[in-house]
């Protein structure tokens, strides 16, 4: 299994069209799949822009893939992490190494509009997971949730075994923890065998401690899925359809949890556009300079 992701690319802000190589084995052959990201960096930040098809398509194929010695690690990408990454190297890094970061909401489309990179497709964890519950209950393929409040993970794994009576459930665990119980949450994983595990501790949490157990973790694919769990169990509620459609669930979630949400719109949404003008008009020369004055 190679991904190619070019570490000087990662580094640096140029936009970039790289192609991932995925080397499946099998016990008598090995063969080579090709699938063809058409990937690009945003402030820094790689974005794989692809459909829902072939990014389930490339999900399930990692989590069948039983020749891996690590983890597989699905990211999202959105204003949220872009902004935290300018000021957070690790979370960057953990990003831009993950076998697939997929662009999720309105901010990233007008992002890739304007920088001559337009958004394939919207791939938010929320609409896209349900996607994978459904193509893992179709192949057999089992599950660990492990994130949100216990009540709240419990209630999440309850709706989901009613809307997918197939589906195994390998365990669960909630997402409130100590650093000193990080070996043996990585063991209760383990000893549970799920072939996917998804992580929400929200961002950049969940990717930094999956990025730094993904070689211990004995799973096929890792999914960091934010607050999936508080929509999934109904604790949360998500934006109507229509502000859904019109790219404005963000708003929904500032008017909903002012006090936990302000800083993304008040600072993140400003500080975000900032830098895609600056990106636009400013020469290149001049925008590292920017990017930490505004970032700093
Ligand atoms: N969470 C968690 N452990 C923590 C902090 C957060 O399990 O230490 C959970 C929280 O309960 C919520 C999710 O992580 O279910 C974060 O949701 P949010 O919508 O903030 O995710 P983000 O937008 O940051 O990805």
């Amino acid at each position: 299994m190679a991904t190619v992701v070019d570490r000087e690319k990662v580094l640096s802000d140029v936009f970039t069209e790289s192609t991932h190589s995925i080397e499946r084995r099998s016990k008598k052959q090995t063969q080579q799949v090709r699938f063809q990201l058409r990937s690009f960096y945003l402030m820094g930040t790689r974005v794989d822009n692809i459909d829902s098809d072939l990014a389930l398509r490339i999900v399930r194929h990692y989590a069948v893939d039983h020749g891996a010695d690590r983890a597989r690690k699905i990211f999202f990408t959105n204003v949220h992490s872009i902004c935290s990454a300018q000021q957070n190297e690790i979370l960057k890094q953990c990003i831009n190494l993950g076998d697939l970061v997929l662009p999720d909401g309105s901010g990233l489309r007008i992002g890739g509009k304007m920088t001559g990179n337009p958004i394939i497709e919207n791939l938010n964890g929320t609409d896209f997971t349900p996607k994978v519950l459904r193509m893992a209950e179709d192949e057999g393929l089992s599950l660990f949730f492990f994130g949100a409040e216990e009540p709240v993970v419990q209630q999440c794994c309850n709706r989901i075994r009613n809307a997918y009576p197939k589906l195994r459930i390998a365990g669960y665990r909630n997402g409130y923890f100590q650093e000193s119980e990080d070996k043996n949450i990585v063991e209760q994983i383990n000893a549970a065998r799920p072939d996917i595990l998804l992580v929400a501790l929200g961002t950049p949490k969940q990717e930094i401690w999956l990025t730094r157990y993904s070689h211990d973790l004995n799973v096929n694919v890792a999914m960091a899925v934010g607050g999936l769990f508080d929509f999934l169990s109904m604790t949360k509620k998500r934006a109507p359809l229509w502000m859904r459609r019109l790219g404005i669930e963000w708003l929904f979630r500032f008017l909903h949890e002012p006090k936990a949400k302000w800083k993304r719109i008040i600072i993140e949404i400003p500080m975000y556009f900032s830098m895609l003008f600056a990106k636009k008009y400013v020469p290149a020369s001049f925008q590292r300079t920017l990017r930490k004055a505004i970032f700093s």
